[in-house]
């Protein structure tokens, strides 16, 4: 699988600039490790492991957590998954490259999962960066990303044409869109894209990544889920997103009967996710994305207790590091 040839299909409609893969088999991990980060920062590049959660929060604009991104880091190599509202900010804090990822990886296409998206393209780009980068979704991530390229075409030209002298091409995004299965394989680390349901989206994910010295599953948005459960058999951390079981009510709004039936198909709950854990033995179940619908984290934590999980549990913040 390693370097495997990807069979790449541009659309010229966005300048070139969108390039969408038909078959994802691997990437290589040639390119330079980006290096910039934010002045006073001190950035890790030790042969270990690191999980860093860069936005732990919903679609609701908490102050205190920014929407749903992560990072995973080995060596010079960082991974992004999901690019939620205020990533790069959190970029910045967490001592990560600001001028570009080895690679970008999204769950889904939801607003909360992908508002940052267009920050991770332009911002690494005005910080420095001058290659393509990578970014892996499911079907459906190129035509996003040519739309938010002609979003911004006119900054593009300005800050190229005018007197910034912008790197010309550094915008850039080689889109590759998968079904599912391995999208990274490379110099001891892969990752491997898991779809998972959520309700109405026809593709969404929840990634595997092993690397020489952990094992991590990212969930993602999803519904319980037996091929993430599988995928989480004994791994060192498994994120999963929740919601509160106690506080499922119909909504006082139009459309508000349906809530429960969305939180059923789109999301798990906290029992649910709890039973789930229990049969696949995480080290460490990480909560994220948490939907408390008024309720407090510890009812949730409960919730997830009486699903049947003993080990150990913690709920995310942003920066915190696993
Ligand atoms: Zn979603
Ligand atoms: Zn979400």
């Amino acid at each position: 699988m390693l370097g495997a040839p990807v069979r790449t299909v541009c659309r010229r409609r966005w300048r070139g600039v969108a390039c969408a893969a038909v078959a994802v088999l691997a990437i290589t991990a040639s390119r330079a490790a980006a290096q910039r980060v934010f002045p006073g920062t001190t950035r890790d590049t030790s042969a270990t492991t690191r999980l860093i959660v860069l936005g732990s929060g919903t679609p609701v604009p908490d102050p205190e957590r920014s929407g749903p991104a992560y990072a995973v880091t080995y060596g010079t190599r960082v991974f992004l998954f999901d690019a939620g509202a205020g990533v790069m900010r959190r970029v910045a804090a967490a001592g990560l490259p600001i001028d570009g990822m080895t690679a970008v990886f999204l769950t889904h296409l939801h607003s909360d999962h992908t508002l940052g998206l267009p920050d991770v393209i332009h911002t690494t780009w005005v910080m420095g960066r001058a290659t393509a980068m990578p970014v892996i979704g499911p079907v459906g991530t190129s035509a996003m990303v040519g739309h938010l390229q002609a979003a911004w075409v006119e900054d593009v030209l300005i800050r190229t044409e005018g007197t910034e002298r912008g790197r010309r091409g550094g915008h850039r995004v080689d889109v590759r869109e998968t079904t599912g299965g391995v999208v990274y394989d490379s110099a001891g680390i892969r990752i491997r894209a898991i779809p998972v349901p959520h309700g109405a989206w026809p593709l969404n994910f929840a990634y595997r990544i092993d690397t020489p010295d952990r094992s991590i599953v990212l969930g993602g948005d999803t519904a319980p889920s037996t091929a993430l459960e599988e995928a989480s058999r004994g791994v060192d951390v498994l994120v999963h997103e929740v919601y509160a079981s106690t506080r499922v009510a119909p909504e006082n709004r139009p459309g508000g009967e349906l809530w429960p039936q969305y939180l059923r198909e789109f999301h798990t709950s906290d029992e649910e996710l709890g039973a789930l854990a229990a049969r696949a033995r995480p080290k460490q179940l990480v909560l994220s994305h948490v939907l408390r619908m008024g309720g407090t984290i510890d009812e949730v934590v409960a919730g997830v207790r009486r699903g049947g999980f003993g080990g150990a549990v913690v709920v995310a913040t942003d920066l915190a590091r696993y």
